[in-house]
């Protein structure tokens, strides 16, 4: 840690970090499979890359799996695949990443943003209150690895015969009563980026699905609407996935269920020791859920100070996230009619996400827990002798 500041100029300021946010798993047969792509002399959509998407839809229990150049593009080209089309409506909450709005927003579909619950994940039973007769789809997001809940969203999406995809960005391998996300919903979004549960060391996607013609088309889709070498259906993109990051991936699902649990367990470390120290709300598990903590998010009234305290004792953190979708410049400049979301403005100010990966152990767990700890004793006193 030293070493790293030496280089710096004396006035910049260095905090050494010593327990990140996050940390992508690098080990030394991840490294020797990038060779071998590298030696097979093959680099888009080969061998591995259909050995990944098999192993992914055996993982997720669907029947496909597409492999695509991120979450984003991913179903971008599937809502097109769908037909989803100018003048629609896709219900979506605003407290996600941004991305899950844009894909929206790029076919001409408008995105009608909902509420999240104490989950983290949209309001339910906000859902029939937001639907139009324009409205042709749900995209429910389970939000920092916490299954969305699905079973109304089913029933809703079913009975108004809506479209609905899973983003399951954050989650991969969390399951809802017994089922794998992305297995539950007709199509299911998943990102590698490298801070996702399974990350490639670069960016990549896919959608899980059944359905054996739509899984076609989006094959066509990602390669220039290719029917064969020659052959153009259709005008598609270039949103296809290469074999180095598949190569990098299948090693990388090898651990998946082991670092989630790995991932599950940190967390029973975090609520052991937080739930001692007053004025930090921490996040519940729906039942029937087994939540897979892409992060793990708690919420206190001092979240600046709390963060700028962390940082200083070397622990990172991030906020997940701080404007939330229907008040981003990108949306009040297309949409005047944008809703107020009470609870989801009211957590932006408040959540913290702590340092959370599947290597942390139980020893960081207990610095974090212990700064927090001496933070929120410090503040109280400040507030009693003011
Ligand atoms: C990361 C993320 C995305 C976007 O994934 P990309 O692969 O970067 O396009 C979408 N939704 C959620 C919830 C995310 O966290």
């Amino acid at each position: 840690m030293l070493k790293a500041c030496a280089n710096l100029p004396l006035r910049a300021k260095c905090w050494a970090v010593k327990i990140p946010l996050s940390r992508v798993y690098i080990d030394d047969a991840i490294k020797q499979r990038i060779l071998a792509a590298v030696d097979s002399e093959n680099f888009i959509l080969g061998k591995e890359c259909t050995a990944f998407e098999q192993e992914l839809a055996a993982h997720t229990a669907t029947k496909h799996c597409v492999l695509t150049s991120s979450w984003t593009s991913g179903v971008h080209m599937l809502l097109l695949a769908l037909g989803v089309k100018a003048g629609d409506e896709i219900i979506v909450p605003s407290h996600t990443a941004f991305p899950s709005v844009e894909p929206i927003v790029q076919v001409g579909a408008k995105p009608i943003f909902i509420d999240v619950d104490e989950s983290y994940t949209l309001d339910v039973k906000q859902l029939e209150s937001l639907i139009t007769p324009r409205t042709v789809g749900i995209l429910p997001v389970h939000l920092y690895g916490h299954p969305a809940d699905l079973a109304r969203v089913k029933a809703i999406a079913e009975k108004r015969k809506l479209l609905w995809i899973e983003d399951c960005a954050q989650a991969q391998g969390a399951a809802w009563n017994g089922k794998k996300v992305g297995s539950i919903a007709p199509y299911g979004a998943f990102s590698f980026f490298p801070s996702k549960n399974l990350t490639v060391f670069g960016d990549g996607g896919c959608i899980t699905l059944n359905d054996d013609a739509i899984a076609e088309k989006l094959r066509m889709m990602r390669n220039h609407g290719r029917k064969d070498k020659y052959v153009h259906e259709f005008v598609g993109f270039n949103m296809r996935f290469n074999e180095m990051q598949a190569a990098v991936g299948r090693e990388q699902l090898k651990h998946l269920d082991d670092f989630n649990a790995r991932r599950r367990q940190a967390v029973v470390w975090y609520r052991e020791r937080l739930k001692e120290i007053p004025g930090v709300q921490l996040p519940i598990e729906r039942e029937g859920c087994t939540p897979v903590y892409h992060m793990f998010v708690v919420q206190v009234e001092k979240r600046e100070a709390l963060a700028k305290h962390l940082k200083e004792q070397g622990i990172g953190t991030g906020v997940h996230y701080p404007v939330p979708n229907h008040q981003q410049p990108a949306m009040t400049k297309l949409y005047k009619d944008l809703p107020k979301l009470p609870v989801t403005e009211k957590i932006v100010d408040r959540i913290l996400s702590l340092p959370i990966f599947p290597k942390i152990t139980e020893a960081e767990v207990s610095e974090v827990c212990q700064q927090i700890g001496a933070f929120m004793k410090k503040s109280e006193k400040a507030m009693v002798t003011v």
